[in-house]
């Protein structure tokens, strides 16, 4: 670095005031697109830029990932504007509000959200750089907001892992290793979560402190940039349909003109490209649709190539696709957008101002009542997206009920959290919170349904009218939180219905507290007790030599609220003595990772375990399964998989001889698959006779027709056999995300949460075959062997992180279950 400068000093000379800046290739000493760039070296040249050019770009690191990189954003402009950023940056905020009188356009340009898409933070160089230098004018009336690598941890396994096996000199040949990236690929972050599915769920770090920042801004224009398949041509805006009705002519009409400008570009090349296909505006939490609902035109670009493509790959047609081509595309349509934005300044001001005024919704207010714990949680991410909110009068709220679909009402309370959307985020809320987003077209990239009271467990009205509500807060007086926990005391209980609870048993087990459950309900100091309740005993931690402290200390940490009793002797149900209330004993768990494992779903369950619940887990690798003695372990969880290859008859073997001495396998989705009806598991897939007399249809309508047989992620109601242990904490009933159509029979005894008939359908797209297909099948379920037990899992509640109320099933398969 030091080096570096000094050369600097003795080349440089005059750029108007400024001096000359190094390009990219002259400050990292190779030709950009030549060698893959380390996450450390984009920083310190978007440093340098920083240093060098320190009245043009104002760099602030937001935030660290989970391997502790630095996550940073550059703001680049002119002098004057970078002198006056705060107050650029009030006015346009201003804007939300129908004041203030904005100058300025804000674009925001966001590089390799998908780690190996690996040509997008090397293209953020060279576009800094240009934006600095030769396009420099568009700046007097623009900032650009430039986030060089949103996954730093996934980008870097993705550079180091193709330094450590690229041919010397490279290989176009797309059979050598270097294009085949393996399991642990680069795509997703260091839990492996999918970042450009996170953006409203906000369960990464990542995500979590980028939001801070966007919401600072509230960008007119986003690009997300992304790489596909080798052999696609270049994709831009305008996107494809479904658009979410909320989505304005504005927002759609702006894509067209965003993408006849790099049209002209990408003509003027001999480029090809596409657009209007594929990639859809209606799933909330990617970082096109979260910027659009946030009043911002929200784009993906997809350049061809990704993890596939190293520095250079043969493709179909014979043509060499070179990382050079690629940093040019992306270079191109990202100066191509701050150009057009630039132009259209004054218009994006005004349609920005218009977006945040009408806010004419069907539904006025949601007002959302249940297990206070939940509305906790679910104000906690409201708070994230500066959604406001209020606490409901003592009334009646008519409108939507959530839990039966149908018109309802609703008796309120101070208790009842209430969101509406008339406010600054009132499109954005309603886009989380309505029952049943409107599809306008079925063929979409993603799941349809996510409505947030069914994600959280909370029952809602959605009303047409207005429902008042108190901002400050009359929620009924809250318990003393923690308890005086003291020696004298018999016994303590806790209730068992979120993950708050969950979190305070495992912190207890962590120390050595011995804790007992429920397995009826029972009634104490004149309250009811629901099954699943937690017991703390004088008794059972006699021998605990820091039994008060400890038990207060994590009581007060979680804010749980101990109701103290000073008898085992309950009004009703059994006592605490009672082999019904049973001890919950140190688990040691561990989960099989690697091929033939969803990369997925192992990390949803590994961050659910490390980052939720705090409780350690054991993880597998399938390469020395078999040296493993699974006997060491009380849990094992199968993750979704393509499992037919992996258990060998030997290996289906050792799991059920691990399950009949005592063990719990907890196998999910595609798991289950791989047990299935062998060596006397009980579980069955559905089979569904076809139809012989299906017309033939044109090849034109197939795709179309093949939906009949799909389920795109759509909630469905489900009955819970409450008293079953794998349900304590929850209802009659349950709603569930459905990812897909699979089905599995009920099991004789152990169907604990299931479909009973179509009629379960809430919101979401579910094919008419699809649906008949899972009526009456298994959701979630337990089958005892020997003295172990089979956990089944037919959908994840722990997809993406963000079904709340599923977790619980999962804590309880883990604690509760034997
Ligand atoms: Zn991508």
């Amino acid at each position: 670095m030091k080096k570096l400068l000094l050369s600097f000093f003795l080349l440089s000379t005059t750029y108007g005031i400024s001096q000359t800046l190094l390009s990219p290739s002259d400050f990292l000493g190779y030709e950009l697109g030549s060698e893959f760039t380390r996450h450390h070296q984009v920083v310190d040249y978007y440093k340098y830029l920083a240093e060098n050019a320190s009245d043009r770009i104002k760099l602030v690191e937001y935030g660290k990932t989970n391997e502790r990189r630095p996550l940073i954003v550059a703001y680049v402009s002119t002098p004057e504007n970078i002198v006056d950023l705060e107050s650029i940056r009030l006015e346009h905020l201003k804007n939300t509000t129908g004041q203030g009188s904005p100058t300025k356009a804000i674009v925001w340009l966001s590089y390799n959200v998908h780690g190996n898409e690996s040509v997008s933070t090397e293209a953020s160089m060279q576009t800094i750089y240009e934006l600095l230098t030769s396009k420099s004018s568009y700046l007097e009336n623009t900032v650009v907001i430039m986030d060089p690598c949103i996954n730093p941890d996934g980008r870097d396994r993705y550079v180091n892992w193709y330094n450590q096996f690229k041919n010397t000199p490279n290989n176009i040949d797309p059979n050598s290793k270097e294009h085949h990236e393996g399991w642990l690929n680069g795509r997703s972050n260091h839990y492996m979560f999918d970042l450009n599915r996170d953006w409203a769920w906000l369960t990464q770090v990542e995500s979590q402190q980028r939001i801070k920042v966007f919401n600072q801004w509230l960008p007119h224009v986003h690009v997300d940039f992304h790489e596909q398949g080798v052999n696609n041509p270049y994709y831009f805006a305008p996107a494809a349909e479904p658009f979410h009705e909320v989505v304005t002519d504005f927002q759609r009409d702006f894509q067209i003109t965003i993408g006849k400008n790099h049209a002209k570009y990408f003509d003027a090349n001999g480029w090809f490209y596409f657009t209007k296909e594929v990639f859809d505006l209606l799933y909330p939490s990617y970082g096109d649709t979260y910027p659009t609902y946030n009043g911002g035109i929200g784009m993906t670009y997809e350049q061809g190539g990704s993890g596939r493509a190293g520095l250079g790959v043969r493709t179909f047609i014979g043509d060499t696709l070179t990382l050079h081509d690629r940093i040019a595309h992306h270079l191109t349509t990202g100066l191509s957008t701050v150009e057009v934005a630039s132009k259209n300044m004054e218009k994006l001001n005004r349609e920005f101002k218009k977006f945040y005024q009408n806010k004419n919704f069907k539904y006025k207010s949601y007002v959302l009542n249940g297990d206070p714990d939940k509305i906790d949680a679910i104000a906690a991410l409201l708070n994230s997206h500066e959604i406001k909110y209020g606490w409901a009068k003592e009334g009646t709220a008519k409108g939507h009920l959530y839990s039966s679909g149908k018109l309802g009402t609703l008796k309120t309370t101070p208790a009842n959290l209430v969101v509406s959307t008339n406010q600054v985020k009132g499109t954005l809320a309603q886009v989380l919170m309505e029952p049943n987003t409107k599809l306008s077209d079925s063929l979409t990239y993603d799941i349809t349904a996510w409505s947030l009271p069914y994600a959280y467990g909370l029952e809602a009205i959605a009303s047409q009218s207005l429902v008042e509500s108190d901002p400050s807060g009359s929620r009924e007086p809250q318990p003393t939180k923690g308890a005086n926990v003291s020696l004298d005391t018999y016994a303590y209980i806790s209730d068992w219905s979120s993950m708050k609870d969950a979190r305070f048993l495992t912190a207890l087990v962590k120390e050595n507290i011995r804790v007992r459950f429920a397995k009826n309900p029972f009634w104490a100091e004149g309250k009811k007790f629901d099954r699943g309740s937690l017991i703390i005993t004088k008794g059972d931690n006699r021998n605990h030599k820091d039994f008060v402290e400890t038990l207060s200390r994590i009581a007060q940490y979680n804010k749980t609220i101990l109701t103290p009793t000073n008898t085992g002797f309950v009004e009703k149900g059994n006592d605490f003595g009672s082999s019904y209330v049973p001890m919950i004993t140190d688990t040691k768990i561990a989960m099989l990772s690697g091929e033939p494992t969803s990369t997925l779903e192992f990390g949803e369950i590994w961050h659910f375990f490390e980052q939720q619940l705090h409780y350690p887990l054991t993880i597998l690798d399938t390469e020395y399964y078999d040296e493993v003695d699974l006997s060491e372990y009380d849990v094992l969880i199968l993750p979704n998989g393509w499992y037919s290859k992996f258990f060998t008859e030997n290996k289906l073997q050792e799991l059920k001889d691990f399950v009949s001495n005592g063990g719990k396998l907890i196998a999910m989705e595609g798991a289950i698959r791989a047990i299935n009806g062998e060596h006397g598991f009980a579980i069955k897939e559905k089979e569904i006779k076809k139809d012989s007399t299906e017309n033939i249809l044109p090849y034109e309508e197939a795709e179309r027709e093949d939906i009949k047989n799909a389920i795109t992620g759509a909630i469905f109601k489900t009955k819970v056999d409450q008293t079953h242990p794998l349900a304590y904490g929850y209802g009659d009933h349950y709603f569930t995300l459905k990812l897909s159509d699979d089905a599995f029979e009920n099991l004789e005894t152990g169907t604990v949460v299931y479909l009973e008939n179509a009629n379960s359908h809430i919101a979401g797209f579910a094919g008419s075959e699809a649906k008949k297909k899972i009526t009456n099948t298994l959701v979630f379920g337990v089958e005892e062997v020997g003295k172990g037990q089979v956990i089944y899992m037919v959908d994840n509640p722990l997809f993406r992180g963000f079904w709340e109320n599923g977790k619980l099933f999962f804590v309880n398969a883990l604690f509760m279950v034997k």
